[in-house]
Order: C-alpha cells, then structure tokens, then sequence
C-alpha cells in the first residue's frame, strides 16, 4: 500500500517504456551524423539525447586515461585536438591502409601504420606501462575504424536503453547498398563491439523506402536520393509482392553537403575581401563553419549573412550536378531509360543535403517527377531501421507481414582460376540471399590439393579485383589432370555476407570458408577489442547507476513532498522530525556521486514514511466515507481496491 503513494512515474516516461515493449532499434551509422529510432505506438519514432538532440555526429575524441567523448562535444574541440578526433571514421570501414591512400590526404589525424589488413588510427591514449611517462600522451593508443564506431554505436545504445527504461533485444543497423563484404562485416564486427546483437544489416536506400511505407505497396520502381555530408548515393529499388530489390547503386564517395560548404566559403571569401594566403587553419575552420550556417539558413530563408539564395544556388550548381552522371547510370543499369519519370513510382529524398532547395529541385527535373521528401531526410534512414528492427524482434506468435527485403551483391565474386583470370560466379547485382554452383576440374598431373582464391571485382584478372579470402583443400588422391571435379559453392546470406565451400566430387572431400575478408578483423582481434571496450565499462556502469539512483531520489522526495504539503497535520512532532532527517541525509547523499549511498537513503526514507503513507491512506478513506455505513464501506474499499489494480495493470 506504502509503495502507491511513492510510485510516482512520469506519465508520459512509463507509457513510453510500455509503447516500446520490443526495445529493438534502428541504427543509421552515419558518415557524419548518426541516429537511433524504435517503434513507439505503430510509429517510428528518433530518440534524442538528455538535450532533445536527435543527431549525433559521428565524431569521437579519445583522451589518456578517460573514456572518449562521442558527438556534438567532441567535434567542437574537433581543432584543439586533430590527432585525437576522429571523424568521418566509416569510410575506412573495413578498409586497408593502402586502399585509404586517397581518403587518407584529407584527414586532420594520423595513422598509425601503412601495413596490415586494417586501417589504425593514432590516438591519445594512456601512457605506455614501461616508459613511465605521466599525463596525456598524444598517440600513445591505436584504435580502428570499426573500434571507433563502435564508440559511436555504444553512446546510442546508451541513448536508447535510457529511453526504453531497459537492456535492447537488439538493433538493425544501416549500411550503404554498395557495402563490400568486409565493409559490412566491419560494420557487424563494431555492434557487437559495442554489445549490440546486430539483427540484421539493412541497405540504407531500403530503410527510406521502408520509412515511407512504400513496402505497403504491391509493386513499383523507386529511385533514392542520398546527398549525405560528404556522400552521394544513389539506389535504384524494384518492389514486388511487397519485396524490395536492390536494382543497382551508384554515387560518389567525395561529394556532399560538405563541398556545399566549401564553395559557400569561397563565395564570402570574394564577396570580403579576405586574403586567403592569411588565413591559418582555425580561420579556415571557423569560415568553414560558419558557411554551413548560412547554408542551413538558406535552406529556409532567401538572404542570410549578405549572401543571397541565388547566389549559393548558383555557386553550388556545379556540385549538383556531378551527380547526375551516376544517376543516368544506376538507371540505365537498372533497365530504366533516364529521363523518363513515367519509369518510376517515386523518388526519394535522403540525406540532410536534400533540404537545400536547389537539390530538391535538380532531382524533380532530373528524375521528371516531384521527390518524396516529408520525412525528415536526415532521420528517414533510421526510421526504416526501426520498421525492420521491430518487424524483426517483434512477438513471434503474432502473425507479421514479412518484409524479406532482397539487396543485391554490389561487385561480383568471383574465384580466381590458372594464370590470374578471375572466373565469376555471382555476377554483380544478383538479388540476395543467393547461390551459385560451378564444377571445376585440375590443371596438373596428379594434384592432391587446390588453392582457392576468392575475389571480388568487375575486371578480369586478379590483381585487379579485390582479394576476399583464400583457402585450400587438400588430401585429394593423385589422379590424372582434368579428372577431378571441384565443385564450388558460393553462398550469400541476407546480411550480404559470403560462403564458399569447395568439395571434390569423386572423393567427396571438402572445405569451406566464411569469407572472413582480408580486410576484416580476426576473430583475435575483435576478442582484444571486446576486451579493452571493457575498460571503461565500469565506469560508464557507475555513471548510468548514478543518474538511476538520482531520479529515483528525485521522485520520492517529490512525492514525499507533496504529501506533507498536504497531511504534514497527521504527524506527530517527533515523526515529523524523524522525516525531515532523513529528507535531509538524502540530500547529502544526492549533493555527491556515491550511488550506493544515494540508493540506500532513498530506502530508508521510503521506509521510515511507511507508516506516514498508512496513515495518509486510513484519513484518505475516512475523508471519503464520513458517516456511512460499515457495509457500505466495505464496498467502497473493495470499489477502489479494483480501480487500484485496473490501474496497474495498464
Ligand atoms: P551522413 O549521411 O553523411 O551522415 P547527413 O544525412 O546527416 O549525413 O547529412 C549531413 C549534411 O546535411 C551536412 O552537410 C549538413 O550541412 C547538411 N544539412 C543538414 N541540415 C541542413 C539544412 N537545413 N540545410 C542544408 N543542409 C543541411
Ligand atoms: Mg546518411
């Protein structure tokens, strides 16, 4: 009965913590910014941070001896500290150091080597154990792209567990459709680093077109426009029977809102006057900043910052433009002819670089009909997530409309046969999950093994594909050349993910590999990873049981309040200071960090007002019935007795 009187909850926190029973998620891991979505009453919805914002950038400061700072804080000293920050961390996703030569150019911080199968960052980091140094040392730590977004991935795993009151059941995460195998296993490898169970990896392009329901939909061709911060995709869908199909993807990997920036910076460096020879990097940086301001500005209004719309339209024409080329091209792969609207049955605006006016209005003539652009284009994406995600971990007793939502395999995968030609076996854009079957035979006398190389590429010899994996078979007994018949089988599951399994048909002999890609991680490495994100768990723990202890506090010493605001008269003198010792220890107790102090005071002052709520309750009934008959009471209290629990169980 006490507890009644204390279970104070937020009206709208505890509806919401029901609403989102599944607690499964949506992810969009960004290149700049990042979100997190859920199912709240049918409908997607973004979680926002303690400050109602809902992006996160995808920006993460390492620091010595301190957990990293993630987001809006980490890229505003993003200047100060250029080593430690790292930012824009996906486009080294499953990637080597040698393939991010190009990228690598453009990027404030360092690597930390140009070996191995994956790209290191150098960060601040705790001192070495041996040398004995003291203090922040710069560089000190190594991290990967995949460690990084795993940061990124945990603060809005955090985020949401926050929000939903619980542990999540599990989290869809967004890739772009044209994700290589070790891309998307980077990608899967940083959720679990995180301590997501990664459900499923979705195409981004499907999440938007998920969003606007247009799975609801029997059949259709939709094409979706992604302008990201420093991205251009663009992916062509095919919907049938309420299935989606990746047709084709296109884009270009150095082209976004950013180089928008850029050109309106150049623009108010003429339109100034300013002597671009003096400007030293923080100048350029704050200029920098401050043109995507006025950019965002313009967005919504025709002058801002002496600059007229016209005149950003018109210096960013040039940048709209390029990409045009990639869209002709995904529609022609697709089977489309470009130009020709009456093809498609939507177009669809992703990407916080589609608000800019001049976009919107390039794509409608581009594509000859008005984009679908209701849907926040920077939240679009995980909004998608969470239709999967709760369509994935949703009860599984109730029926559910399944979205078997079909990609395509970007690049082809292909095994490399005698004198380097690359054999295909699953051409590019074959709709997954998908198989494919070829039977090969030996080249030499007598061979007892054969060594598998497993490529991805359009071009014809290896050099020029990208190597997945390589793997053997072996102890086949000796038999003449062209006798022994290898069959292999490539495997691609709905995450995208490769299998090859190779058997020798006459001995039944096999082996097989997960392409594990050359790129990706070591089961090692991520177990090191897994380790070391162990670091620092016990302190976010204390965090998280710090802030769960204070709004506990919080609550019951609102509660407690309100009731002696009310019936304080009830008390006697010596109870009533009793009560207010302990409402006073219990603000000690919040004015410092020690939860377990804060938590064992909040006990002990609920118990110490148990009798005050019992006596609150019996003046509350006599209140009530004043004067009636004992049978009657009886009734009564039965009456509100079922109301109580009606009420508790909603
Ligand atoms: P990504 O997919 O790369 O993570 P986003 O979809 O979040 O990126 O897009 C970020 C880009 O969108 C940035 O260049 C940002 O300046 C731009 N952007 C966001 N809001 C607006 C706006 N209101 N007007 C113009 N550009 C915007
Ligand atoms: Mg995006």
């Amino acid at each position: 009965m006490a507890d009644a009187l204390y279970d104070i909850a937020e009206p709208g926190e505890s509806k919401a913590k029901e609403a989102c029973a599944g607690r499964a998620v949506g992810i969009d891991l960004g290149t700049t910014n990042s979100l997190v979505a859920c199912v709240r009453d049918a409908n997607p919805v973004c979680l926002p941070d303690g400050e109602g914002r809902m992006l996160l950038p995808s920006a993460v400061r390492y620091r010595a001896g301190a957990a990293p700072i993630v987001g809006a804080e980490a890229l505003r000293d993003a200047a100060k500290f250029p080593h430690d920050t790292i930012v824009s961390a996906k486009r080294f996703m499953g990637r080597g150091p040698k393939d991010a030569e190009t990228t690598r150019r453009f990027t404030p911080y360092e690597f930390a080597t140009m070996e191995g199968p994956v790209v290191r960052f150098k960060v601040a980091g705790p001192p070495p154990k041996d040398g004995g140094a003291e203090g922040p040392v710069s560089g000190s730590k190594e991290v990967t792209p995949i460690e990084v977004s795993a940061e990124i991935l945990r603060t809005l795993k955090v985020r949401a567990e926050q929000a939903l009151g619980g542990p999540l059941d599990g989290a869809v995460i967004t890739v772009p459709a044209y994700f290589d195998d070790a891309q998307r296993q980077a990608t899967k490898d940083a959720g679990r680093i995180a301590g997501l169970e990664v459900l499923r990896l979705l195409n981004e392009p499907t999440a938007a077109a998920l969003a606007y329901g247009l799975d609801k939909k029997s059949e259709g061709m939709f094409a979706v426009y992604d302008l990201g911060g420093g991205t251009f995709d663009i992916s062509i869908l095919k919907l049938t029977g309420g299935v989606f199909e990746v047709k084709s993807t296109g884009g270009d990997t150095a082209l976004g809102g950013d180089d928008f920036d850029r050109a309106l910076a150049e623009l108010l460096i003429g339109k100034r006057g300013i002597d671009e020879g003096a400007l030293d990097a923080s100048a350029r940086r704050a200029l920098l900043d401050e043109a995507r301001a006025l950019k965002h500005e313009l967005t919504t209004k025709d002058a801002a910052g002496g600059v007229t719309r016209a005149e950003l339209d018109e210096a960013i024409a040039p940048i709209i433009q390029r990409t045009a080329t990639a869209c002709k091209r995904a529609l022609k792969d697709a089977g489309l002819t470009p130009g020709n609207g009456a093809q498609l049955d939507g177009v669809i605006l992703v990407g916080g670089a589609t608000r800019v006016p001049a976009v919107r209005a390039f794509v409608e003539q581009l594509f000859g009909r008005e984009p679908l652009g209701d849907i926040d284009p920077d939240q679009v994406v995980a909004l998608g997530a969470a239709v999967q995600a709760d369509l994935l971990a949703g009860p599984r007793d109730l029926p559910r409309e399944d979205v078997l939502l079909l990609d395509v395999v970007s690049l082809s995968l292909g095994l490399e046969l005698m004198g380097g030609v690359v054999e295909k076996i699953i051409p590019r854009n074959s709709t997954i999950p998908t198989g494919a079957k070829q039977t090969f035979t030996t080249y030499a006398e007598n061979q007892t093994g054969f060594d598998l190389h497993v490529v991805q590429g359009e071009r014809e010899t290896v050099e020029q594909c990208r190597s997945l994996a390589k793997f053997q078979l072996k102890g086949i007994p000796p038999m003449a050349a062209g006798m022994a018949r290898l069959e292999v089988t490539f495997l691609v599951d709905a995450d995208g993910i490769l299998q090859v399994m190779a058997k020798e048909l006459t001995t039944g002999k096999e082996a097989s590999v997960q392409v594990k890609p050359s790129y990706g991680l070591t089961d090692e490495q991520i177990e090191q990873m897994l380790y070391e994100s162990y670091e620092y768990a016990e302190q976010d723990l204390k965090a998280r049981q710090l802030a769960e202890a204070r709004v506990e506090a919080d609550r019951i010493l609102a509660a407690l309040r309100a009731a002696l605001a009310a019936d304080g008269q009830l008390l006697a003198r010596d109870d009533r200071d009793e009560i207010d010792r302990g409402i006073g220890r219990l603000e000690d107790a919040l004015r410092g960090d020690d939860h377990a102090m804060i938590r064992r005071r909040t006990e002990q002052l609920d118990f110490q007002t148990k009798p005050f709520a019992e006596k609150r309750m019996n003046a509350g009934i006599a209140r009530a019935i004043g004067g009636h008959q004992v049978g009657e009471i009886e009734q009564k209290v039965e009456h509100a007795k079922g109301t109580a629990e009606h009420e508790g169980q909603r």
